[in-house]
């Protein structure tokens, strides 16, 4: 049925044997789940055990793309994992951009599956000829950037995409992340477990052309597609995301000092204006991309000179506002050791915080911190802090292991931690505008403003929702969730979706173009079935309305200035909301997918 856009075929790797195979990718499976993240938590929910230990060989990791994965298509750069996250514990959904995703294509592949554990460290190299498993043992505790400019010097500067782990997730930190041609698949760990299945990296380059069911209309579309990115392409390629830190600040909601308060009074130098006349030196574009968000900064002058790296809004609050942090250039510094060692910035810059109230308060110690002064606002100590959590040394050794793990060791903490299901909190307050704290509850993998809805333009900028109501949150939130879901499995950068098309009201043609089959009538319902899949995934991994909650913070701290002063979400307004969300999802009261609904999707 289809004509092009996918190669109906994904590649299993067995480390512990060292042999593949290929596997049948039936065209009733991309029917119904589209690719990426839909195919990815299918096989999830097929292959995994509901209890299994996140690093031991057990666990597996799908790597799937999209139909638009490496398509003559905006931004088609993206690829999708689930495993099991050694940093929450269960189902862990993630994507990223980079090169991997479509040389895989390239090579025939429309996804990588490992299982098992090789006996000593090896990288995976796949082309359209076959697989070839390297010796990686002298490429074990390299940095990976090194990885990967081992790779393009051994491959004799072929056209390449590396997909890479650190020295961090070599120690076991279980807040790793994979590096992708210097994107990431950033939270929930999975670079631990890549790591603990002696993998340092899989690298693709193949050099088949895609099958394209219609290239003249696809080309006529992408241009004119192209023409409607240029209206919004000027902020997001001169300031990236980091543009929204002032305005969020502005609107009273920018997290600040472990979401103490929602202001940040050290805005002034932490701004994009600030970034862009100081430090940027560049954009970085992804595959196919012509907005280039990423915004590489360098540090001239003071302790953190030499320092460079691309943060981004999430980044940038993580290290900034939340660790109280006004030194940019610390920030810079913070993100390159990230990058390099390969830890997610979001989660380490949370932990941080966390840490750096529990010193001001007297809950860690001095001796803990090996005399590190942990207090808010001290930059060389967050910078410090990263390094001795990627090293596992001292306190960052209890850090490394993140939020669920910490509170099994130090439960006096547990009120400090700003996480939903074990994922650290992203950089909104929900204080500040009620929807995003629904989506951080309701997330398939915690607390995720991406995967749980970025109700920021619907509350925040265009304001279609009054921001402090809950009335009408619930559906807003699965709304998003499941537009989200079904871009999640296309292979575009969510930042080009609209100009495709690809809506909460599907009208793009380009994935018509592409496979032959007009999936736009099934778009959201697809996206629907992914996140009730999900969702039966968490039930029977033991997550279910319990789990469903925000910390005691949001519920209980009204904010202290700023446009949301006095405002907290209290539980009877955030059950309001979760009613609402699981009524219009068909859940039962318990958040479980009732059988009609089950029917209804198709759901297995
Ligand atoms: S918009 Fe930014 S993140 Fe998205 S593909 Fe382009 S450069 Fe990458």
């Amino acid at each position: 049925m289809f004509q092009g856009g996918y190669l109906g075929k994904i590649l299993r790797v067995d480390l512990s044997r060292r042999s593949v195979s290929d596997m049948d990718y039936a065209e009733e499976l991309r029917r119904k789940y589209l690719g990426g993240r839909g195919i990815a938590a299918y096989l999830y929910h097929q292959e995994m055990p509901s209890i299994v230990d996140p690093l031991g060989s057990a666990n597996k990791i799908f790597f799937v793309t999209g139909p638009l994965t490496g398509a003559p298509v905006l931004a088609s750069t993206k690829m999708q994992l689930t495993t099991r996250s050694p940093d929450t514990g269960y189902y862990l959904c993630s994507n990223s951009s980079g090169n991997f995703g479509p040389y895989l294509k390239f090579a025939g592949y429309d996804g990588v599956i490992l299982e098992g554990k090789a006996s000593s460290p090896v990288s995976i190299i796949i082309n359209e000829n076959g697989v070839e498993f390297r010796n990686a043992s002298h490429l074990w505790g390299r940095k990976t950037p090194e990885v990967d400019d081992y790779f393009k010097e051994a491959l004799n500067g072929r056209k390449i995409g590396v997909l890479s782990v650190g020295p961090a997730a070599e120690r076991g930190v279980r807040v790793a992340c994979i590096q992708v041609d210097g994107r990431s698949f950033g939270r929930g760990g999975a670079g631990a477990v890549m790591a603990g299945k002696n993998v340092k990296a899989l690298v693709s380059c193949g050099t088949k052309k895609l099958d394209i069911a219609n290239p003249v209309a696809l080309k006529e579309y992408v241009s004119q597609a192209r023409a409607k990115v240029r209206q919004f392409k000027s902020t997001h390629t001169t300031h990236g995301t980091a543009q929204y830190t002032e305005v969020i600040n502005e609107l009273g909601c920018y997290p600040t000092r472990n979401f103490q308060t929602a202001i940040f009074d050290g805005i002034d130098t932490i701004s994009s204006t600030y970034m862009k006349e100081n430090y940027f030196v560049r954009n970085k574009a992804c595959y196919r991309c012509p907005v280039g968000c990423a915004q590489v900064c360098a540090v001239q002058d003071g302790p953190f000179k030499g320092a460079e790296s691309d943060p981004e809004y999430e980044t940038i609050g993580a290290f900034g506002g939340q660790c109280g942090v006004s030194d940019f250039g610390a920030i810079i510094a913070a993100n390159q050791i990230c990058d390099e060692e390969g830890i997610d910035t979001m989660t380490t810059g949370t932990l941080i915080a966390f840490a750096m109230e529990c010193f001001e308060r007297g809950l860690i110690s001095r001796e803990e911190t090996d005399g590190l002064d942990l207090r808010f606002g001290n930059a060389e100590a967050m910078v410090e802090m990263v390094r001795r959590i990627a090293n596992r040394k001292g306190l960052g050794n209890l850090l490394a292991d993140g939020f669920l793990h910490i509170k099994k060791k130090r439960p006096e903490l547990e009120y400090y931690m700003m996480h939903v299901k074990g994922l650290a909190f992203a950089q909104y307050e929900p204080r500040g505008f009620h929807g995003i704290g629904l989506g951080y509850g309701t997330s398939s993998r915690g607390a995720c403003h991406n995967v749980g809805g970025w109700t920021i333009r619907d509350e925040l900028i265009a304001k279609t929702h009054d921001r402090f109501a809950t009335r009408g949150k619930g559906r807003l939130v699965k709304t998003l969730q499941d537009n989200r879901a079904y871009v999640d499995s296309l292979g575009i950068c969510t930042v080009v979706r609209g100009a495709l098309g690809f809506t909460e009201n599907p009208t793009g043609n380009a994935l018509a173009y592409v496979t032959g089959y007009d999936f736009n009538p099934e778009l959201m319902m697809i996206g629907s079935r992914i996140y009730t899949l999900e969702r039966m995934i968490l039930n029977r991994e033991g997550i279910g309305k319990k789990d469903d909650i925000l910390p005691r913070r949001i519920m209980e701290e009204p904010l202290a200035e700023g446009m949301a002063k006095g405002r907290v979400v209290t539980a009877k307004m955030y059950d309001e909301m979760l009613d609402e969300y699981y009524m219009a999802r068909g859940w039962d009261d318990n958040g479980v997918p009732k059988k009609e609904t089950l029917a209804a999707l198709a759901v297995p």
